[in-house]
């Protein structure tokens, strides 16, 4: 049987941009367009030209995407006409080869924040459709407001969608724009909808303020809606938008859908989702969520011992997909109630061949419990297990020694009388026979560290020249007679890899100093550097 075409609409760029903390610049723009385009996503909308300076220029130029490439703005102002209007007329201008607009489709709305009547709503719509299919660009109208507009005044909302649909929009986008529609509502009130306009022109766009936003995309793809509006990890402002990064997933992968729908995304390209979450949040400067469904680190962790096992025997037992297929992996946590089978199966993963009779696996255990006693998290650190592992199997190399460090934090008067603090650091290394003093001033006593520390490895310096810290989270422990401190570092290298690397003491300099040696010997090791 043919399966039926969905279709993908991404808005990161526009209402992703919503988010608060959120500033892309115009290339960053182009780059996740273009990373968009080759996930296979049939829309991407870019932004509001006329709007802000950035989108602008984005749309200023033939950006000649892989994708249908979209411009977002308002429908003409009451009481103006079409010609008389220089928001539209921009947005008539702008180099895309679609226009979305958006409209009231909420009587109360039209009243009070638009102070005009249900009618003009209407022409409003009909003329700017009417004028963007006339400068030949595909059309699609967001009803803004529509579930809460439906169920004031399912009549006028109806019209609303039928007035662009009549006049040969594309889509006619249901938004529930203040994110309060449940799953069943949805399925509802769209169940209405397409009996007055064919599902293959409806859209949903769900936010997600009740934490539903991709539970009532879904509802509206059973009702009949035929195209999705979403974002990369949900971005949006409040609680975010409909997340593409787990609806695609399921669209892939789920029979209910799998087996009725087909989505502009190919298997291949769905391989390519974790990295491009990732790369999403690389961009924005923040440390991907790993309980994120799906893409997330944890989405296919399995802690306890005896799970261990049964995955490695087979999978499925225990996984609602195989983690490859959206380019994720499996990860066995080795924690305090880690059996044998998890530090084996684990060992397996990270490539180090070792006879699971081998009494040095029972060592490695022992050592990995003491640790985790007194404060050390393995399941967070994967490259600091990495090294213990080696050690305690003798395969890591003496690179250098750290002979001794010197940190000194300084709160003086600067020159125009200012009070400043000043953190300066100075590290003494051995790298073979030579040693090798360094100092650096940070922002902190852990930034200078980490600046001293990295500034001259001699022969090793070109291993870790693209070493960069992308996260730096301290947690204090209250456990046994003192409290100690808990540092976790992760570090990211030129391929775009990340690890992260943990260190423990009651004293925080000496945990973060740690975690950094972790990360750089960890580094050195993965490069294959020479001892
Ligand atoms: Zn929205």
């Amino acid at each position: 049987m043919a399966r039926e075409r969905l279709y993908l609409f991404d808005t990161t760029l526009r209402d992703g941009a919503q988010t608060n903390g959120v500033d892309f610049t115009l290339n960053d723009k182009l780059a996740i367009a273009r990373m968009l385009a080759d996930l296979g996503i049939d829309y991407v909308e870019g932004g509001y030209p006329g709007a802000n300076l950035t989108d602008t220029e984005l749309f200023a130029d033939e950006r000649k995407l892989a994708t249908t490439f979209t411009a977002f703005g308002m429908t003409r102002r009451p009481g103006r006409s079409t010609s008389n209007d220089p928001g539209l007329a921009a947005l008539l201008d702008a180099k895309a080869d679609a226009i979305c607009f958006v409209a009231k489709s909420w009587d109360y709305h039209v009243r009070v924040a638009l102070e005009t009547s249900p009618e003009e709503n209407l022409a409003s719509i009909r003329d700017s459709v009417r004028s963007a299919k006339a400068k030949g660009r595909e059309v699609l109208l967001d009803c803004e407001h529509f579930f809460d507009g439906y169920k004031a005044d399912p009549q006028f909302a109806l019209a609303c969608a039928k007035a662009a649909y009549d006049e040969g929009a594309r889509w006619v986008v249901l938004c529930d724009t203040n994110g309060g529609a449940l799953p069943h509502e949805v399925e509802r009130i769209v169940g209405e909808v397409v009996k007055v306009i064919p599902g293959d022109h409806v859209g949903i766009h769900a936010h997600n303020d009740t934490e539903q936003a991709v539970a009532n995309s879904l509802a509206a793809v059973r009702a009949g809606a035929r195209q999705i509006q979403g974002t990369l990890n949900g971005l949006g402002e409040r609680c975010g938008n409909a997340n593409l990064v787990s609806i695609i997933p399921t669209l892939k992968l789920k029979a209910e859908f799998a087996d009725r729908f087909e989505i502009g995304v190919s298997d291949v390209q769905l391989a390519k989702l974790a990295h491009a979450s990732h790369t999403l949040d690389e961009m924005l400067n923040r440390a991907p969520d790993r309980h994120a469904p799906y893409v997330g680190e944890s989405a296919f962790a399995t802690k306890a011992g005896i799970h261990a096992s049964a995955i490695m025997k087979e999978p499925a037992t225990y996984e609602h997909v195989p983690p490859e297929r959206i380019g994720n992996r499996r990860k066995l946590l080795v924690s305090d109630q880690a059996g044998k089978s998890n530090v084996l199966a684990e060992l397996d993963r990270i490539g180090l061949k070792v006879d699971k009779d081998d009494p040095r696996i029972a060592r490695l255990l022992e050592v990995v419990k003491e640790r985790e006693a007194i404060g050390y998290a393995y399941e967070a650190a994967d490259a600091s297990f990495e090294l213990l592992a080696r050690r305690v199997l003798g395969k890591v190399p003496n690179y250098f020694d750290v002979e001794k460090f010197d940190v000194n934090v300084e709160q003086r008067e600067n020159a125009v009388g200012k009070r400043v603090t000043v953190s300066l650091a100075v590290v003494k290394v051995k790298v073979g026979g030579e040693t090798l003093i360094s100092a650096a001033e940070g922002n902190g006593p852990v930034n200078a560290l980490d600046l001293a520390l990295r500034k001259d490895l001699g022969k090793y310096q070109s291993y870790i020249s693209a070493l960069e810290l992308t996260d730096y989270r301290v947690r204090i422990l209250n456990g046994g007679t003192e409290a100690v401190t808990r540092v976790l570092i992760e570090s990211t290298d030129e391929l775009g890899e990340r690890w992260t690397t943990v260190g423990v003491s009651p004293n925080i300099i000496d945990a973060s100093f740690q975690a950094l040696m972790d990360s750089i010997v960890y580094k050195l090791v993965r490069s294959g550097a020479p001892a």
